[in-house]
């Protein structure tokens, strides 16, 4: 598995609308052995993981770094992951979540878990975060190098720029 992208995948789950089926479907887009597959159990028990999943990238917001390990730590055992060592990219092993019997929830989570725990272990627990551009609530995960990402998304980011830059014309800093 690419960690960085089950990571971000993750996040993206996060800041999914779940309230309906067709929120999945969306999320799961390229993926249509899922999308055939997902139902409103599937939605409704991925609910619940977002409400489990959301305080420990607060916790990475806030640096808790201990939280973010004991969170995923703890999530880990509520949602035991099977993992299995793939070959199927020519001989370049590395691992994907077993497919096996599980539900759409089962692999989304494990995947989400898997990718979350690998990142802390590679990159550090203080990789999680959550938008700054408030009212935006969702969360990211940060690979850049020198760990500086405060935004979601460049939309939020050029957001926040235009209301600090109105903010310094309102003090008279800029004319
Ligand atoms: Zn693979
Ligand atoms: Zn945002």
């Amino acid at each position: 598995m690419d960690f960085l992208k089950y990571a971000e995948a993750s996040a993206a789950l996060l800041n999914a609308d779940l309230s309906q089926v067709d929120g999945l479907t969306a999320y799961l887009e390229g993926r249509d052995r899922l999308r055939e597959r997902a139902t409103d159990r599937d939605c409704m028990l991925l609910r619940k993981f977002q409400r489990e999943l959301r305080p420990v990238f607060e916790a990475g917001q806030a640096d808790r770094v201990s939280e973010v390990v004991g969170g995923l730590n703890e999530l880990m055992s509520r949602h035991p992951i099977t993992p299995r060592i793939s070959d199927h990219e020519h001989g370049d092993l590395h691992l994907h979540v077993a497919t096996d019997n599980a539900t759409v929830a089962d692999l989304v989570v494990g995947e989400s878990l898997l990718g979350l725990a690998t990142l802390v272990c590679d990159l550090g627990p203080d990789r999680l975060g959550v938008c700054s551009a408030a009212p935006c609530t969702h969360v990211f995960v940060d690979t850049s190098p020198n760990r500086s990402r405060r935004y979601c998304s460049e939309r939020c980011s050029s957001r926040a720029n235009v209301a600090a830059f109105r903010a310094r014309q309102k003090a008279g800093v800029v004319s």
